[in-house]
C-alpha cells in the first residue's frame, strides 16, 4: 500500500515537472517571438529573390489572398494573388480595357510547391520523350519551368497574362496588351520579370508573360532604371541607400541593411531580399514650396 502511494506521489511530481517544463518552453517562444518581432517586424516580400539558388520552402504560402478569376477575364476558375497585388492587378486590367485592350486575361496566379512540382515533372518527361536523357531533360526543364520551390507564383506575387491568340508565348509581347504591360505595368507596381535582354542574368528564358508585383516604389525605379530584380538588389546593396522623387514631391529613400535591429524613420516597408539582407522603404519629410516655408508630411498608401 505504502509503496502505491510513493509511486503516486512520484507520478504527480513528474506531472508538476512536466508542466512547468511545457510553461517554460511557451514562455521562451513568446520571449524569441517578441525579439524578432520588435528588432525587424514581418518582410512583405515583396522584394524576395525567388530563383532556383533561393528557393522557399515546401509550406510557405501568402497569407492574405484574393481570388480575381471573377473580376477580371481569366481562363480559369481560381486565379489567386495576394491581396495588394490583385488590388492592383484589377486596377490595371480595368485601365487596360478603358483604352481599349479588352482580349488580355489572366492565366496563372498563386501555385503551391505541389502544383508546380507537377509542372516541371511534366516538362521533364516532354523533353524526355524527345529523346533526352534525365539530367538534360532536368536541365532544360528547369529554363522553361520553375523547379519546386523556385517559383515567384509560390509567393502569390507573380500573374501570367496573354491573349487568346498568342497563349502563354513570345507572340504575346508584340499583342496591344503585351506591348501596353511592357510599358505601363509598373505604374501599378508589376515588372516585366524575364526580359529578353537579362535572360543571362535571371537565367530564366524570355517569358514576355510573367509580371512580377513589387510594389509601385521599386517597380517604378526598376522601370525608370531598365533594372531586373537581381540588378536592383545588387544595385541596393552597393549603394546601401537610394533615393528616388516620385509623384510630384514625395521623395522614397530606400536603405539596404544587413541589421535586423536597425530601424529606420518613416518605414513604409521592409522586405527580405532572400540572400543576406532587408531593403527598408521609407518617406521622406518634403517641402511643399506652395505652402508657408514648413515642412508637411506625406502619408502614402503604398500599395
Ligand atoms: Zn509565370
Amino acid at each position: 500500500m505504502e509503496k502505491i502511494n510513493k509511486n503516486k506521489n512520484l507520478f504527480l511530481l513528474m506531472k508538476k515537472q512536466c508542466y512547468c517544463l511545457y510553461i517554460l518552453i511557451f514562455v521562451s517562444v513568446m520571449i524569441v517571438q517578441n525579439i524578432y518581432a520588435g528588432s525587424i517586424g514581418p518582410s512583405s516580400d515583396l522584394l524576395l529573390l525567388v530563383d532556383k539558388d533561393h528557393k522557399v520552402d515546401i509550406r510557405y504560402a501568402p497569407q492574405k489572398t484574393r481570388n480575381i478569376a471573377n473580376l477580371v477575364k481569366s481562363c480559369k476558375k481560381e486565379i489567386i494573388l495576394r491581396e495588394d497585388a490583385a488590388d492592383e492587378a484589377i486596377r490595371m486590367f480595368d485601365d487596360m480595357k478603358k483604352e481599349g485592350i479588352a482580349d488580355v486575361q489572366a492565366v496563372s496566379g498563386h501555385r503551391t510547391y505541389a502544383y508546380q512540382t507537377r509542372l516541371f515533372n511534366n516538362e521533364i518527361n516532354r523533353k524526355k520523350n524527345i529523346g533526352h536523357k534525365y539530367d538534360t531533360a532536368y536541365g532544360l526543364a528547369s529554363q522553361e519551368v520553375a523547379v519546386p520551390g523556385a517559383s515567384e507564383h509560390q509567393l502569390g506575387l507573380a500573374i501570367d497574362l496573354s491573349t487568346q491568340n498568342s497563349g502563354l508565348t513570345e507572340q504575346f509581347a508584340a499583342t496591344a496588351a503585351g506591348m501596353w504591360l511592357d510599358k505601363n505595368s509598373y505604374k501599378y507596381g508589376f515588372i516585366l520579370r524575364y526580359k529578353k535582354e537579362k535572360s543571362h542574368i535571371t537565367k530564366i528564358v524570355w517569358e514576355p508573360w510573367h509580371f512580377r508585383y513589387v510594389g509601385k516604389i521599386h517597380a517604378r525605379i526598376m522601370y525608370e532604371k531598365d533594372l531586373c530584380l537581381e540588378e536592383y538588389l545588387d544595385l541596393l546593396k552597393n549603394e546601401k541607400v537610394i533615393k528616388s522623387m516620385q509623384e510630384g514631391n514625395t521623395c522614397y529613400q530606400i536603405f539596404y541593411t544587413t541589421d535586423i535591429y536597425k530601424t529606420y524613420e518613416n518605414t513604409i516597408d521592409r522586405s527580405y531580399d532572400h540572400q543576406d539582407g532587408y531593403i527598408v522603404t521609407t518617406f521622406l519629410v518634403v517641402e511643399d514650396k506652395n505652402m508657408p516655408p514648413s515642412y508637411i508630411r506625406r502619408f502614402i498608401k503604398m500599395k
